[in-house]
């Protein structure tokens, strides 16, 4: 573990319900630059509102959030966080989603060049240089000019890393990334994230892939009732967890 200043996000006592229905009940994760962390955790028990709240595409009740110079105490905010705030909070905090979101209508790499152009100020000649290296890495550099229809599952998923990484954020958050693709096609995406793992890329990776998790991860949280119930070194959490219910939940996926 590195100094303080190698702390990319802090979250601690992160609350969130919606209506009466508490979904996040103080979950605290913290994390340091170049460090995988993947969390696990039975369907519903708050691993998406988790990512969601890092990136405030949902605003905590409760806790505090540490992103680089900015804190947020949820507690004590009065009124929503300014548009100009999230957007350098998102620029900050990628995310990649289960269902890639594409612009339809735009090509691989134009949407690979929106954020940059627009979010970053970078000339289209610029953005386009970066997104043509960007393809190369993730393998789909003669994709440039397809649409998303063009391509498959696992291609679309690897443009969605690409516009990702684009915004050379500080921290990625991937939600279950392959979740949706057809098993045939799942390999090819998860060599792309152990490729930015290995590259030293900050990333928190929601995953069903429990033996990739334990693979990559310096870290794996598993999640109970919107509280982290076992957070520690694959060692400690995949191979020998503590609680039954973990044992339970491991046993369905190996
Ligand atoms: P997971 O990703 O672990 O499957 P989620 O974070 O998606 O869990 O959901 C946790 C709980 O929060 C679920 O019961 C879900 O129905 C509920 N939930 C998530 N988002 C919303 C929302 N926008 N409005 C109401 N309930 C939600
Ligand atoms: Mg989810």
């Amino acid at each position: 573990m590195g100094s303080a200043d190698d702390v990319v996000l802090e979250a601690v006592d992160i609350r969130k319900a919606f209506g009466t229905h508490e979904v996040l009940c103080g979950a605290s994760l913290s994390v340091q630059r170049q460090e995988v962390i993947s969390i696990i955790g039975s369907s519903g028990s708050g691993k998406s509102t988790f990512l969601r709240c890092l990136n405030m595409l949902e605003i905590p009740q409760g806790g505090q959030l540490r992103i680089g110079a900015e804190t947020y105490d949820f507690s004590r905010l009065r009124r929503p966080p300014r548009d100009a705030q999230l957007a350098r909070l998102r620029r900050n905090v990628g995310m990649v989603f289960q269902h890639f979101n594409l612009f339809p209508h735009k090509t691989a790499m134009e949407n690979i060049v929106e954020g940059p152009i627009q979010v970053l100020g970078e000339s289209p000649k610029q953005a386009r240089e970066t997104g043509m290296e960007l393809l190369v890495k993730v393998g789909l550099q003669d994709k440039a000019d397809q649409y998303p229809q063009q391509l498959s599952g696992g291609q679309k998923q690897r443009v969605a890393i690409a516009r990702a990484l684009a915004m050379r954020p500080e921290l990625i958050l991937f939600d279950e990334v392959t979740s949706a693709l057809d098993p045939e096609l799942v390999g090819e995406v998860l060599t792309v994230l152990k490729d930015l793992a290995a590259e030293g890329t900050t990333m928190i990776l929601v995953t069903h892939e429990i033996a990739f998790a334990a693979d990559i991860s310096d870290r794996v949280g598993f999640m109970v009732d919107g509280t982290f119930a076992e957070l520690g070194t694959p060692q400690d959490v995949i191979y020998n967890p503590k609680s039954e219910r973990l044992v339970r939940f491991l046993e369905r996926f190996t």
